[in-house]
């Protein structure tokens, strides 16, 4: 048994293997990222240089990456790390939602989009997509699922799109979707795990009140880690700090990425902006 785990790691899988899949290229480190990777590989690595809060870490400049950089770089009030995208929609919808309530989601949704609604209690309408071999979503699609929740007496409280989906690759108009979704008065959260890190998106500029990232997935980072940004009316309730323990915020259990992780995104966010700008 330790025989196995003392011989599948080699420097084989770094030189002699190329991943050509286009879902994970950009999760690909850069060499700044591999070389945090080591000096940062240690356990609790980032925590010694903590006050209390990791996301007010100095030096490394953690503070700066997640209060000045992501906040510009996605478009939003704040941002958080998370573990990846799909713990950014769980703590949204946890905090957002209450037991009961019902989440609009896109027919194209990642599995994670379920399970996150699942485990906070939610139920589910679908906003449906067009026929194959299109499956397109419109604006039109999320006005009729809020309006079928309504009908059995529900109560949408968030509205989740995913930009672009895995499967289809299709890019959905979500500005009008936001729309319509604030016509509701129905926040929307924009799913970007494949968007931010290799495409200009920004949540402001698209209407999403909330969006999450995959740093593992498209913005060359070690995972697990992700991004979690909101414009303030939604930050404030998924960043709330705890009553009992100062400096905690209770939604993401006090810290989230405490190690290597964080300082890989960190080592590559520069080289993600740059070819974000070369997007066409
Ligand atoms: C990969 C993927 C996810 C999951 O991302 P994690 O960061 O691993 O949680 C979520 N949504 C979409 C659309 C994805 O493609």
């Amino acid at each position: 048994m330790l025989a196995n785990l003392n011989k599948f790691c080699s420097l084989k899988r770094d030189i002699a293997e190329i991943n050509i899949d286009p879902l994970q290229r950009g999760g690909i480190l850069t060499p700044q990222a591999r070389a945090a990777l080591v000096e940062w590989g240690d356990g609790y690595s980032v925590c010694d240089f903590c006050a209390g809060m990791l996301d007010h870490i100095t030096n490394p400049p953690v503070e700066e990456f997640v209060h000045a950089a992501l906040p510009e770089f996605l478009g939003t009030d704040e941002v958080r790390i998370t573990h990846g995208a799909r713990e950014g929609k769980f703590a949204a919808m946890h905090a957002l939602c209450e037991k009961g309530d019902t989440v609009v989601v896109d027919g194209n949704a990642h599995y994670t989009t379920i399970l996150a609604a699942e485990r906070a209690g939610l139920k589910i309408e679908y906003a449906l997509p067009s026929k194959p071999p299109h499956y397109a979503l419109n604006a039109d699609a999320y006005m009729q699922a809020i309006e079928r929740a309504y009908e059995q007496k529900g109560n949408v409280s968030l509205a989740v799109l995913t930009y672009p989906d895995g499967n289809y690759g299709n890019l959905p108009p979500a500005r009008e979707i936001a729309e319509v979704c604030h016509d509701y008065s129905v926040p929307l959260l924009l799913n970007g795990a494949y968007a931010v890190g290799r495409m200009p998106v920004n949540a402001r500029e698209l209407g999403a009140d909330i969006i999450v990232g995959s740093g593992h997935k498209s913005m060359a980072a070690s995972g697990p880690v992700g991004v979690l940004g909101a414009s303030e009316e939604y930050a404030r309730p998924m960043f709330r700090l705890s009553p009992t323990k100062k400096n905690k915020e209770v939604e993401l259990l006090g810290c989230t990425v405490r190690g290597a992780p964080l300082l890989t995104m960190m080592a590559s966010f520069s080289a993600v902006v740059e070819r974000v700008a070369h997007w066409l």
